[in-house]
């Protein structure tokens, strides 16, 4: 049962057969229904009800129920690590360190936040009035998730809509439901009311659709494709509603001539390969100076060639499968087309022989690959792959990196890597994007956001700019002078 509705779960009313595979071996790891029109009325209908009361409560009693979920999701950390590894591909070592530990800390952050929440003081600014701010929940949200991070980004889309106020109804991706149902379940288990957080699971076209159009829904928050926002935008607008975009990336990672090349080559390992490149902050595009560029392709390829891909149980693992089949083969076209335009495959672009024969030869799987010689304006450039593929590039001087980080729709993330002062500034400011790291590429931390420039979306995740963007604000003027006849009546009495 793959719905959940008011703290229960149900089956959906839905077209039948929502089928969770496990992209490493293609086993069946859970099969439901999808949710139709009428499950997703339900949900909006229950978290409509919720949301006076929770809206209602104080901001210490939401917070110490968001405590105790922080506890029992903590309490059930190995459960749901395994559960998220069987529904993406994850290794164990990713959900274990990362997925898990990364959304504790979100429900923690956001517990504190939720007492946080104030508007701007009393001020006086005509004389005659005092003008204070609220700042109120919007009411119900519809939030649509992607499938690359199932668990942390149900905890991305739930914390701040319920630390503020609002209720919510989640659309998780279709492929991967099981953890956003384990979330809400725990919401339930920790004494958060029924209706607060309700999870649909369906198609986007299907569900997604009849719940960002669904007139009582007041805000939708997606985080998904460019292309897939871009028609969330325009469904919302119908109704006026307030969005919130997360969307695709396309992070450039920049090394000039007097990087660390050892701290380079690893981050770009680390950086393109997380979640087997499936992360809109990934590093995509290396540009690396001209001076350094054989030795740092050099260096990328070797270790490139050293990961070990297998079973995503096994901690030894250091790279799972594509979440699905399909996804592989989206990837491998972009690859072979890349071939087919004059790219040079330095290292993968292939399933791993070491899988053949093996329980895992059906896999998602995709050996990490390393592509020279394309020039800035090919597919594989300018295009989101969300897989394990990096492409390097040689730059000349300053000015030239930093027009090509900044040569594609995408804004979301980018790092450069220098050990000069004033470049890494320069880096910072020019770079567009929603996140410029220095020296690294990838950590996120609950207290700072996290969102696009340009077209990778906008509005931001965690940290207490996403609280913001929850509520709405309100102006309170208050006359202070008690008088009948206020001096401003003179625009309309004459004497
Ligand atoms: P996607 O856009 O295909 O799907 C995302 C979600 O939208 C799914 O739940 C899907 O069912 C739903 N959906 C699809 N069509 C819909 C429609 N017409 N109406 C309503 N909902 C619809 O994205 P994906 O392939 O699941 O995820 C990968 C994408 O997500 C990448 O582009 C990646 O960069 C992006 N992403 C962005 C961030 C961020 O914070 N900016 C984080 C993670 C992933």
């Amino acid at each position: 049962m793959h719905q959940y509705i008011a703290g229960r779960r149900e089956d959906g009313t839905g077209e039948a057969d929502l089928t969770v595979l496990d992209p490493a071996t293609g086993r069946v790891v859970a099969r439901s229904t999808h949710a139709g029109a009428e499950d997703v009325e339900r949900a909006v209908a229950a978290a409509r009800a919720a949301q006076p009361g929770w809206a209602g409560a104080t901001p210490g009693e939401r917070s110490a129920l968001m405590h105790r979920l922080a506890a029992v999701l903590d309490e059930r950390s190995a459960d749901l690590a395994a559960l998220e590894t069987s529904q993406t591909g994850k290794p164990i070592r990713l959900t274990t360190n990362f997925d898990v530990p990364g959304t504790v800390d979100n429900v923690a952050f956001f517990a504190g936040a939720a007492r946080q929440l104030e508007g701007k003081a009393q001020a006086e600014y005509s004389g005659q009035h005092a003008s204070s701010i609220r700042r109120e929940p919007i009411g119900v949200v519809g939030s649509i998730a992607p499938w690359n991070y199932p668990l942390q980004m149900a905890a991305w889309k739930i914390l701040p809509a319920i630390a503020a106020g609002n209720t919510i109804v989640l659309k998780p991706a279709e492929i991967t439901p099981l953890t956003a149902i384990a979330f809400a379940e725990a919401c339930t288990e920790a004494g958060i009311p029924d209706g607060v957080v309700n999870v649909v699971t369906g198609h986007g076209r299907v569900a997604g659709e009849a719940l960002i159009g669904h007139p009582d829904v007041d805000m939708v928050s997606f985080t998904g494709s460019t292309p897939v926002g871009k028609r969330i935008a325009e469904i919302a607008a119908q109704t006026v509603k307030r969005v919130h975009l997360e969307l695709g990336g396309k992070a450039p990672f920049v090394v000039f001539d007097d990087a660390d090349l050892e701290a380079a080559i690893h981050g770009a390992v680390a950086g393109s390969l997380i979640n087997t490149g499936q992360d809109c902050t990934a590093a995509t595009r290396a540009y690396v100076h001209r001076s350094r560029f054989d030795e740092f392709v050099e260096g990328v390829a070797e270790l490139f060639a050293a990961i070990k891909l297998g079973d995503p149980t096994d901690p030894a693992t250091d790279l799972g499968p594509l979440s699905s089949l399909r996804q592989r083969d989206a990837v491998a076209g972009y690859v072979e087309r890349a071939r087919g335009y004059g790219a040079k495959i330095v290292v993968g672009g292939a399933f791993p022989d070491e899988l053949r024969g093996t329980a895992y030869e059906s896999g998602a799987y995709y050996r990490p690959t390393l592509v020279t010689g394309v020039s800035q304006d090919s597919e594989i450039v300018q295009q989101e792959l969300f897989g394990p593929v990096l492409v390097a590039l040689p730059f000349d001087d300053d000015d030239e990196a930093i027009r090509l980080a900044n040569d594609t729709p995408f804004g979301l993330a980018a790092s450069a890597w220098t050990r000069d002062l004033v470049r890494a500034h320069r880096a910072s400011r020019e770079i567009q994007a929603g996140c410029v790291w220095i020296n690294d590429h990838i950590p996120i931390i609950s207290e700072m956001p996290h969102g696009g420039y340009k077209q990778s979306g906008y509005g931001k995740d965690m940290s207490s700019y996403s609280l913001e963007e929850y509520t709405q604000v309100k102006h309170v003027m208050h006359d202070i002078t008690g008088a009948a006849r206020k001096d401003w009546h003179r625009t309309i009495f004459s004497a």
